[in-house]
C-alpha cells in the first residue's frame, strides 16, 4: 500500500482525504451539518458549478469555466484588451547609458 495516499474515512467513499480524515465532500457536509452522515452517498456535488465549456467537466472556478479554460479566456483576454503601447513604449528613444 503507497503512503501517504489515504482514502475518506466513510465508508464506501473513495475519494482522497482531504482535511479530518474526510474527503472534501465529507467534510463539507461536516462543517455544514455537524454529521458527516455516512449513509447517505454524497452522490454528485450539488450546488457546485461546472466548467460551462462543451466537453469540459472540470470544477468551476470563475465566469463559468474551469481553471485552465479561465486562464485560457483570461489570457485573451490580455492580449486583445491591452494597449500596444506599455509605459516604457515611449522613453524617448536614448536607452544606451553614457558614460562621460
Ligand atoms: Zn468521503
Ligand atoms: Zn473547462
Amino acid at each position: 500500500m503507497p503512503a501517504g495516499r489515504r482514502r475518506c474515512g466513510v465508508e464506501g467513499c473513495a475519494h482522497p482525504v482531504h482535511v479530518r480524515g474526510w474527503c472534501t465532500g465529507h467534510y463539507n457536509r461536516w462543517h455544514t451539518i455537524g454529521d458527516v452522515q455516512a449513509d447517505r452517498p454524497l452522490g454528485p456535488y450539488r450546488g457546485s458549478r461546472r466548467c460551462e465549456i462543451d466537453g469540459c467537466d472540470d470544477k468551476h472556478k470563475a465566469r463559468g469555466m474551469c481553471g485552465p479554460h479561465y486562464d485560457r479566456w483570461y489570457a485573451g483576454q490580455a492580449d486583445s484588451e491591452a494597449p500596444a503601447t506599455g509605459p516604457n513604449a515611449d522613453s524617448g528613444g536614448k536607452s544606451s547609458v553614457e558614460v562621460s
